[in-house]
């Protein structure tokens, strides 16, 4: 039983062990290799305490000190070494009354949440310590709790959403008694901060088996409880030409979506206001839902504009047969970071239609190819590519500020996105007389 552990976290066990102590790698990184998947970050537990583990390595950092975690630098590679520990009682659902250091690697793995997260290993023995049938567990693509169910999802109601999540990126089954518990304790996710739950959420919305999460989620009542907005288009007619439900064509969206995250909170999102308006307002009234429900979750605000641009768009017009001219016009309103990235959404969309697996890569593929050759030509797509600015206008017609300045900006635009050979500043000019004179 061999793990490929890098030379670096390796060197931190043989330092600990040197000096007497025990050194395990755990949680993640023992899951992940075991499942030949490549880990992230590499966690070490041993029975050193946070003093100890500062003396051995200099440099390094109390980035959770009170919960036993010391970050260490070997090699400059970033190393969590966290002093083993047995959780007290939890009285508040978020964090066990006290914690109590201890010598016994199995007392450490018991508080740990499911039994593929409570694995150990020792690297220089190279030897596997499972109690729990974390093993077994990952042949039979299992997810169950280290111990009774309704027991640790009261002490802590975020491993529910973990539990969601590990469903999401792993595409494991979760085990009968595991998941007959969650409808009873949703309730209690309310009591999560909305820092942690958004962690979740979006680890979880990244995975390759989003769809089987998200049914979870919605069976569960946990998502009542966190997306309300969205739990409440459950059974709502999508529109016409729809063949599921909104809630979902929303969710089979969010599956089939790119794996961004913003484009894949987007895509669960994006219909949020049809509950209120089957019409072509939805597509604000969505993004504006989104927006307050990002903020409720202290999502970035860079994640919250880029979501709620998304949904905003997402009924744009133009297609793979539109001329160029409406393709400029769509790249000019928009740019093309976000044209782009609407192409995907739309793709999603119809994806959560049950469209034809040809057709969605066709549309993409044809958009990609036309938005892409319109940006190559490098014609004017906004006001600020125009050969000329208002001050032009201005000083060349004699005119004075005011929205007339405006208007025949935005009268050359379209005539540029017609014909990008007029973006010359002495065309522009005679247009806008002309403009002038016929206004
Ligand atoms: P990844 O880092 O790949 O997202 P991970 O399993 O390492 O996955 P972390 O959130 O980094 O997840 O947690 C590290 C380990 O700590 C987990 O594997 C698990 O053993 C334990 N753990 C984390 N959160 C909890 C929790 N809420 N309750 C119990 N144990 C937890
Ligand atoms: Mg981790």
């Amino acid at each position: 039983m061999t793990i490929k552990v890098p030379p670096e976290a390796l060197q931190a066990c043989a330092i600990l062990k040197e000096h007497g102590f025990q050194a395990y790698l755990v949680g993640g990184a023992v899951r992940d290799s075991l499942l030949g998947l490549e880990p992230t970050d590499w966690d070490i537990a041993t029975d050193a305490v946070p003093d100890q583990v500062e003396e051995l390595f200099p440099g390094s950092l109390p980035t959770g000190k009170r919960f036993g975690t010391v970050t260490v630098f070997v090699a400059g590679r970033g190393l969590e070494v966290t002093t083993m520990r047995s959780d007290g009682p939890y009285s508040d659902q978020r964090r066990p009354d006290y914690i109590i250091f201890t010598d016994r690697l199995e007392l450490d793995l018991a508080r740990r949440d499911f039994t593929i997260n409570a694995l150990g290993y020792d690297p220089l023995a190279r030897r596997l310590i499972d109690p729990f049938q974390g093993r077994k567990h990952l042949r039979r693509k299992l997810l169950a709790t280290v111990g009774e169910p309704t027991h640790r999802f009261r002490e802590d109601p975020l491993r529910m959403l973990r539990l969601l999540r590990f469903q999401a990126t792993l595409g494991f089954r979760i085990e009968k008694k595991t998941e007959q518990v969650l409808p009873k304790l949703a309730p209690l996710i309310v009591t999560v901060s909305p820092e942690r739950i958004l962690a979740e959420l979006n680890k979880m919305l990244l995975g390759r088996e989003l769809l089987s999460a998200l049914q979870t989620f919605t069976i569960s009542g946990l998502l009542q409880k966190v997306l309300p907005e969205l739990a409440a288009c459950r059974g709502l007619p999508a529109g016409p030409q729809h063949p599921y439900d909104l809630l979902t064509h929303s969710c089979t969206a969010a599956h089939f979506a790119h794996p961004d995250l913003a484009l894949r909170w987007a895509a669960l999102l994006h219909d949020l206001g049809k509950q209120h308006s089957l019409g072509r307002d939805h597509a604000e009234l969505s993004a504006a839902m989104a927006g307050q429900l990002l903020r409720r979750l202290r999502a970035s605000s860079s994640l919250i504009s880029q979501v709620t641009a998304l949904i905003t768009y997402h009924m744009f017009s133009v297609h793979p047969h539109s001329s160029d001219r409406a393709l400029r016009r769509f790249l000019g309103q928009v740019g093309p970071e976000l044209a782009l990235a609407l192409v995907k959404l739309r793709q999603a969309d119809m994806a959560g239609m049950n469209a034809p697996v040809r057709q969605i890569i066709a549309f993409g593929k044809e958009m990609e190819a036309r938005l892409r050759a319109i940006l190559q030509e490098e014609s004017a797509l906004s006001l600020k590519d125009l050969k000329l600015d208002g001050h032009d206008l201005m000083a060349a017609l004699d005119l004075k500020p005011g929205p007339i300045i405006g208007e025949i900006l935005n009268y050359l635009l379209e005539q540029v996105w017609e014909n990008p050979d007029l973006n010359e500043t002495q065309t522009l000019l005679e247009l806008a007389r002309r403009y002038l004179r016929t206004s």
